[in-house]
């Protein structure tokens, strides 16, 4: 993976705001994420954090504000959807793999049906990605003989092979068990290093520490605190951050 991460993704997110019904769940939400920058998102369950990146992604349409992706205003009616999102590596809580194909298959399925690749192209993109998460040897097996972390790492080989431009984690450790959840972080910190551009969604505060470029802490719908990681979890100036860090911590 190393030799093929792409810089060129940015985020810039500016004053989105995103109701269901009557729930206001993003109140104005602005976040840049700047080329090869690792940002972490953090905040209580139900603040908008999921909400935030499905908008990113236009799984969800913003009511208001603007989403830039690359040199691309996703959030422009005439955006190509699909072309976009196959520029952005999504790895979500649930890995969704399919249980009746094998590993290998699992990644190369969206390259050959989305990206035209040959099987044989796909397949050792596949491998390679598959190397690179340490589950080369796994290529054969259904993902059912793997543990929760190893298909986590299935799901980020799989994303990496469609070549993204930058990568949205949604608590892609938080179903794990926790004897699994130090390999799939190992695997990011990784792609962070290679300079991949990430926005990763978390409550492992150890790894956003020692990650992350930027921490975002948001409640409410609302960004309540934004800066370098050691001064958004290590001295933070706001009492919910506070309160927030005092429980995860
Ligand atoms: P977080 O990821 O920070 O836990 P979410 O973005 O998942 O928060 O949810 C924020 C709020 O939005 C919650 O009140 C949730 O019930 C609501 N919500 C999220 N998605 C939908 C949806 N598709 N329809 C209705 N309400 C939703
Ligand atoms: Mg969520």
């Amino acid at each position: 993976m190393s030799d093929t991460a792409n810089t060129g993704g940015r985020i810039v997110v500016e004053g989105v705001t995103k109701a269901f019904g009557s729930n206001e769940v993003l109140k104005g939400i602005s976040l840049d994420v700047n080329p090869g920058e690792v940002v972490c998102l953090i905040g209580p369950s139900g603040s908008g954090k999921s909400t935030l990146l499905r908008c990113i992604n236009l799984l969800e349409r913003p009511d208001a504000g603007t989403i830039t992706v690359g040199d691309t205003l996703v959030t422009d009616p005439e955006c190509d959807i699909d072309d976009f999102r196959r520029r952005v590596g999504l790895v979500f809580q649930h890995f969704n793999l399919f249980p009746h194909l094998t590993v290998l298959e699992n990644c190369s399925i969206a390259q050959r049906r989305v990206l035209k690749r040959s099987r044989a192209e796909a397949d050792e993109i596949s491998l390679r990605n598959l190397e690179h998460v340490g589950l080369a040897d796994k290529a054969m097996d259904k993902p059912s003989s793997l543990s929760g972390g190893q298909q986590q790492r299935v799901a980020i080989a799989r994303a990496l092979s469609m070549d993204p431009e930058l990568m949205l984690f949604d608590e892609p450790t938080s179903a794990l068990d926790p004897e699994t959840v130090g390999d799939v972080l190992a695997v990011m910190r990784g792609l962070a290093k290679a300079g991949m551009t990430m926005l990763v969604v978390t409550h492992e505060m150890g790894f956003a520490r020692e990650v992350a470029d930027k921490v975002v802490f948001m409640d409410g719908g609302v960004v309540v605190e934004a800066g370098q990681a050691a001064q958004v979890i290590g001295a933070p100036q706001n009492a919910r951050t506070k309160e927030f860090l005092s429980r995860v911590l």
